[in-house]
């Protein structure tokens, strides 16, 4: 006989879903991360200035972001590229946040600037490359703010999983899994997007699941149809790079959209994500369908 999720999984028992776990929906402000609405967050890779933050808040927005992406601590390939601003950072997304009313996200590095981040964001990134930092997700998952986990560039599922384990473990159940591309052996683009990897964790997980189409494509062409892929394989939302000059952005310009294409981008999506609500709706009309049937065995 096949083995079962739970048994493949049997080190993340809390994140895979059960009769009593069906869906976990994260609260950001007004937001429901996981629910029925889809939540796009967008933004540029690295804060850089008051200017090029404010800009792109407003024009995210008026093209439907929800929440605003902007990395004040930035984990690089190079140690000679720019590291991001810090707190300085932390206040200008702040600044954004009160202006436009926009949720934030950003990522934390290091255990020691939990409190830090936490102080300023809605949602704390933990980055790909930190996705195994146990001692981070323990901080990250004890400052109470929800959590968005990107998968490890070599992370297995597993791998994933046991890391999203390790935050529910803390006490902390507002986890939402991001896939932002994996290595393989293809070298066309900067990672391999897995699809199949989004639509098996919406099938076997309760958390919310939003696809990073940016980092998985590594240039902006191809950004559209990997949010769309994203989209079709069940993700909960879309985590977007986006600067108002990408060609002079001061980190991962070469794979983020413009403002113009950002909101092409977005029309365009359109379609597709109201396909995503009518799945939706069927999925709990099964739900109420079983929920009957089960009704009606126990009182037969
Ligand atoms: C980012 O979101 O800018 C980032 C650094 O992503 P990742 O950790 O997926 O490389
Ligand atoms: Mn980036």
């Amino acid at each position: 006989m096949r083995e079962s999720w739970q048994e493949r999984f049997a080190e993340a028992p809390d994140v895979l879903l059960d009769a009593r776990r069906r869906r976990t929906i994260v609260p950001v402000l007004d937001l429901a991360v996981g629910g029925d609405d889809f939540v796009t967050m967008a933004g540029p890779c690295s804060v850089e200035t008051e200017q090029q933050l404010m800009a792109t808040a407003y024009r995210v927005r008026n093209a439907g972001a929800r929440v605003l992406r902007g990395g004040a601590f930035k984990p690089r390939s190079s140690p000679y590229a720019f590291q991001g601003l810090g707190r300085e950072g932390l206040k200008l997304l702040a600044a954004a946040r009160e202006e436009t009313g926009l949720a934030i996200v950003t990522e934390v590095m290091s255990e020691c600037d939990v409190p830090l981040v936490a102080e300023y964001a809605d949602i704390l990134q933990i980055g790909s490359r930190s996705m195994e930092n146990y001692a981070l997700l323990e901080a990250a998952a004890r400052s109470g703010r929800p959590i968005l986990l990107k998968r490890g560039m070599m992370a297995s599922i597993a791998d994933f999983l046991r890391s999203a384990q390790v935050i529910l473990s803390d006490g902390n159940p507002n986890v939402i899994l991001c896939e932002r591309g994996i290595r393989t052996f293809e070298t066309a683009m900067r990672n391999t997007f897995d699809a199949a990897g989004i639509a098996l964790l919406k099938q076997i997980t309760h958390l919310p699941v939003i696809a990073d189409p940016s980092h998985a494509a590594g240039f902006r062409e191809l950004v559209p149809a990997l949010a769309r892929i994203g989209i079709a394989a069940g993700a909960d939302g879309l985590l977007v790079e986006v600067h108002p000059d990408p060609d002079n952005a001061w980190s991962d310009g070469e794979q983020s959209l413009d403002f113009e294409g950002f909101a092409a981008m977005m029309a365009e999506l359109e379609p597709w994500i109201a396909l995503r609500g009518a799945g939706l709706h069927e999925e709990n009309l099964e739900q109420t369908d079983s929920r009957k049937s089960r009704l009606a065995e126990a009182t037969a």
